[in-house]
């Protein structure tokens, strides 16, 4: 095998939304970066498996990261998308209740919007659920004007030819294997294409996404109660192959670890129903048929017309989680050197969703501390 040696300002582990949108942040103020990717091209993995929702930040906690970085991420995701033709719809989306029980959640969803400050969420009459969606089957209808879709392989080829006009280097098919933190820099140890690079960086940032653990794992001197227990949350996805008969988003209210089997479009106006929530233990992709009867029943209490043999099988993603089935949701971790101790040192772990919303928020919040870190 051949050896070399780099050096750079920042090394960022993983070309997914995350390490992307981070990147483009750092080089836009003229940062020396290079990413890392142990796959043949970007986003392969949970930032192509997901819904491709733009969310609003209706959902999680005022004052935890998630609220922040969506509600921000959601106004950055649409000015980048205008600005460089990504396409997205800014369709909207109708959270529904099915039963009484189902009902109370919503007004608590409702309490959080208000006390978030989303003040464009709100009620809708049974006129106007009939106006908008004429086939909707439910009691009541919480409408977010602001949530939408988006086109995510666009979104991730946009920011490579932005990388690519600021000269920063996404090194494919490159593993990173060993990590040795040095007095004024990180060593990183990367094997690919046939040959083991050490890289030497001011500044290593870690968005492995389903990996993150295992990469910090091998920091030799990170202290090993920083790194949080890590969760595997399958989502798989079904089609349909009857026309869908709605206009807008709709999901049921969420569930304590996932946001429910709900109704999206992509951007060439087919359906997609799902995810459903399955804990794993190893990454696999697998769809199982099996499943229709599930997602049947549970489509079909909001839309009365389903089929089930109309339903097939699409695709599967996995959420990185870091609470279990039986701990409430946690939030995004962001660990800086001051709280890892060690100097150049950025870890992020659990970016599900509304990770791909909240990528450019994210990527301003490290930028707005880089020079802190370098
Ligand atoms: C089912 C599902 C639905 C979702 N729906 C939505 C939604 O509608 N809206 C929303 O906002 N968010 C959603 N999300 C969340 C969103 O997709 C993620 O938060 C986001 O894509 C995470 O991006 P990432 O860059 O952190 O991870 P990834 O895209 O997984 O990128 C990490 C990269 O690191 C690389 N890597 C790993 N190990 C190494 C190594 N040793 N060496 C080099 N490279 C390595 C991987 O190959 C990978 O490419 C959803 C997620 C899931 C799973």
């Amino acid at each position: 095998m051949n050896n070399s040696s780099f050096d750079t300002d920042v090394l960022i582990i993983g070309a997914g939304i995350i390490g992307l949108s981070i990147a483009r942040e750092l080089a836009k103020k003229g940062i020396d970066v290079i990413i890392v990717e142990k796959n043949r091209f970007a986003g392969t993995e949970i930032s192509s498996r997901n819904s491709e929702v733009i969310h609003a930040g209706i959902y999680y906690p005022k004052d935890s990261l998630k609220t922040k970085f969506c509600v921000e991420g959601n106004r950055k995701l649409y000015n980048y998308c205008e600005k460089y033709k990504i396409p997205y719809n800014k369709c909207g989306k109708l959270i529904v209740s099915t039963s009484n029980e189902e009902i109370n959640k919503l007004y608590k969803i409702k309490e959080n919007t208000d006390e978030i400050g989303l003040v464009d969420v709100r009620f809708l009459s049974k006129k106007e659920i009939f106006n908008l969606e004429p086939e909707l089957q439910c009691s009541e209808a919480l409408f977010s004007p602001t949530s939408g879709i988006i086109d995510s392989h666009t979104l991730i080829q946009s920011l490579l030819t932005e990388l690519q006009s600021f000269n920063c280097t996404v090194a494919f098919n490159s593993k990173v294997e060993k990590i040795n933190p040095e007095s004024n820099s990180l060593m990183t140890e990367v094997h690919g294409n046939g040959e083991n690079i050490n890289i030497h960086s001011k500044c290593l940032i870690n968005c492995a996404g389903l990996s993150s653990q295992n990469i910090a794992k091998k920091i030799s001197s990170l202290n090993t109660d920083l790194i949080p227990k890590q969760y595997f949350a399958k989502g798989t996805y079904f089609t349909s192959t009857k026309k869908a008969p709605f206009k807008h988003l709709i999901y049921p209210v969420p569930e304590n670890h996932g946001l429910g089997i709900h109704f999206t479009l992509d951007l060439s106006g087919k359906s997609k129903f799902g995810p459903d929530l399955e804990w794993i233990n190893t990454e696999e992709y697998s769809v199982d048929i099996s499943k229709r009867k599930k997602f049947y029943d549970q489509i079909k209490k909001f839309w009365v017309n389903i089929e089930e043999k109309g339903l097939v099988p699409d695709y599967a993603g996995i959420r990185p989680k870091i609470s279990g089935p039986n701990d409430e949701p946690a939030d995004f971790i962001i660990q800086f050197p001051q709280q890892n101790n060690i100097n150049g040192l950025v870890n992020l772990f659990g970016i599900e969703s509304p990770g791909l919303t909240a990528s450019l928020s994210i990527a301003s919040e490290v930028g707005s501390r880089i020079n802190e870190i370098l």
